[in-house]
């Protein structure tokens, strides 16, 4: 394929502004796939994806079009996820793309991540078309959107293309702008073969598909190729590319992008960012590959069961092997016995792996409450990092104490500038600047510590500004800080798994939230339970759960034995998320109630 007929593109947007419905569309104009698909959204294919309705894993669809030219072109259009904690995935994927439709709602205007996302787009000096989607709604505000681009992005609103993903209006002028916009690949079909590995997929039947960008050279079945960074040869068993159905092909060229079937049965012998070369003729260079994401949040779980340990393991790996983002070591809890300690990009790849695990695994798991990765430096000189409160060493050999920083940027109207100014010095940020999208709204920025952002800093945004606000954060160093360990005793007790990280300057004020939300979590038993919080040796907080045995069935008087039984089955599965700890039973919930703040 002659790569001025090709196009590589992503689309980028803050979540819900469209992304997926435009994709589909793309699908649908193009014939690549029918009304009744279009309807069913394709590209999101996983369980938690469709759900949630967000892309988390990188997809990537061969589109044919022929344009007003008279040529049919090859677009290839690499999906991308649009959350904050995905960074590393739409890097990634623009990696491989000469351009991307910015996607912009046509209401909404300028969100976080669609500032984030178009940085990440001009970072990889992609042609960026701005996309305004949803111009069919019937309020909308296109001209203030557009002023958006302009001073928040620096893009040429003139340029862009107003659409309406739902209705399917004006596609054809994005499907035409990306022809005539975004620039052909470059690269010579007769060079030693480099293609960029950006993603992997594992399937029983067929073994690892290895996605590849193509930059040069060709690459035909029955070839021998080598990864250079891994050094392995493997023979080409079939290459082709998706439409969005699996299609096999007879060769790829420069800047085409499609899969490699080797045989390879292990997703850990394919490594993103690798380069594919030909064995027998091989590149003098790698391509540039990724940096490897960072694990900022951490926590443990734990099977309910400790029968399921080896099977969570188990799964842990398969995860760990798709997601490359993720990771997991063995721990144990005298609270909760066996589990893990896991590694994740952000509260919601968090979230998504525990779903997974859940859903699709049929695991039922015990989740501690997250905690950042901290730094230590020891009096003695030595540095390391510890992403496990318990890991904290005595306060007497502790020189510095240090916490991953992060800048926020908020997109907010004018009215609730105050109110997060005020949220961001109770929680100890730094003021850096604001800047005004148009007469209403501004983008303000602060340097946060991280565990601060974890802790409840979405909750209160959404609820500040009644679910308009919206944040995008990314860490950019550690900082020292105040920190102490605070335990928490139950009868008398340490319970290693609610162990936290706090600063000092609240210490009194979260240990005091914390019992009184541990009171209301543990149910009353036959004896008094005490609850208190302790930093060193010092209590700090202390509340009481009164003796009382509960009897739920007790407010039914006879009569109604379904709804009897309903109570009584809802107890049961309340149980079920519970594990006793000496004589006192601990839901689920408590602990993971050091985040709640009310
Ligand atoms: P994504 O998170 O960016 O992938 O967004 P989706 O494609 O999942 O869309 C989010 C929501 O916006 C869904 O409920 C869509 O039906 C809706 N939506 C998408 N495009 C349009 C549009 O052009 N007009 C209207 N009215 N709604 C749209
Ligand atoms: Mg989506």
């Amino acid at each position: 394929m002659d790569p001025r007929f090709i196009r590589n593109f992503s689309i980028v947007a803050h979540i819900d502004h469209g992304k997926s419905t435009l994709a589909d569309q793309l699908l649908l104009k193009t014939g690549a796939i029918t009304e009744r698909e279009f309807k069913e959204q394709l590209l999101d294919d996983l369980d938690v994806e469709k759900e949630r309705g967000i892309t988390v894993k990188a997809r990537t669809v061969a589109l044919r079009y022929k344009h007003t030219d008279g040529e049919t072109y090859e677009l290839n259009l690499i999906d991308t996820p649009g959350h904050v904690d995905f960074h590393y995935e739409v890097s990634r994927s623009l990696a491989a793309c000469e351009g991307a439709l910015l996607l912009v709602d046509a209401f909404q205007g300028v969100q976080a991540q669609t500032v984030a996302n178009a940085y990440a787009a001009i970072e990889q000096d992609l042609e960026i078309i701005p996309v305004v989607n949803k111009i069919d709604l019937p309020v909308t505000r296109i001209d203030d959107v557009l002023e958006e681009v302009e001073t928040v992005l620096g893009l040429d609103p003139y340029g862009a293309v107003r659409v309406s993903a739902k209705k399917g209006l004006n596609i054809e002028d994005c499907l035409a702008a990306i022809v005539e916009r975004i620039p052909a690949p470059q690269g010579a079909p007769d060079a030693p073969l480099r293609a960029l590995v950006f993603d992997s997929k594992y399937d029983s039947y067929k073994g690892v598909f290895t996605y590849v960008r193509l930059k040069e050279g060709t690459v035909k079945k029955g070839d021998t190729i080598r990864f250079m960074r891994g050094g392995s040869d493997h023979d080409v068993i079939e290459i082709g590319q998706f439409a969005p159905l699996r299609k096999e092909c007879k060769s790829l060229g420069p800047g085409q992008v499609g899969y490699i079937l080797t045989g390879i049965k292990e997703l850990d012998q394919v490594t993103i960012g690798d380069t594919v070369t030909h064995a027998g003729r091989p590149a003098a260079e790698a391509l540039p590959g990724y940096q490897k994401p960072k694990q900022m949040v951490f926590c443990g779980m734990y099977p309910i069961d400790g029968r399921d340990f080896e099977k969570l393991r188990d799964e842990m790996q398969k995860l760990a092997l798709n997601d490359s983002s993720f990771s997991y070591a063995p721990e144990t809890s005298d609270a909760l016995g066996f589990g893990f300690r896991c590694g994740f990009l952000g509260m919601l790849h968090m979230e998504i792996v525990q779903q997974r695990l859940e859903s699709e695994q049929d695991v039922d798991l015990i989740q501690t409450a997250p905690n950042v990765t901290y730094e230590i430096e020891e009096r003695s000189g030595d540095v390391y990092k510890i992403d496990n409160p318990q890991d904290v060493p005595d306060a007497g050999v502790i020189e510095e104490f240090r916490e991953p920083i992060a800048r926020v940027n908020f997109i907010l109207s004018k009215d609730h500038i105050g109110p997060i100014m005020q949220l961001c010095a109770d929680r100890r940020g730094e003021y850096k600047n604001t800047e005004y999208l148009g007469p209403d709204r501004a983008q303000l920025t602060y340097e946060l510590p991280l565990a601060e952002i974890v802790y409840d800093m979405y909750d209160k945004l959404k609820s500040v500004t009644s679910g308009y606000g919206t944040m995008d954060y990314e860490v950019i160093g550690f900082k020292a800080a105040d920190l102490v360990k605070m335990d928490i005793m139950v009868k008398g007790e340490r319970v290693d798994a609610l162990a936290t990280i706090v600063h000092k300057s609240n210490a009194d004020n979260r240990g005091r939230q914390l019992c009184k939300r541990l009171k209301k979590e543990i149910s009353k038993h036959q004896f008094e339970i005490p609850i208190q919080a302790a930093i060193g040796g010092r209590i700090i907080a202390r509340e009481t759960i009164s003796a009382f045995r509960k009897n739920v069935t007790a407010k039914c008087y006879g009569g109604d034995i379904s709804r009897k039984r309903k109570l009584l089955q809802k107890q049961k599965e309340g149980k079920k998320r519970m594990r006793s700890f000496g004589s006192v039973e601990i839901p689920q919930k408590a602990f993971l109630s050091v985040l709640s703040t009310d």
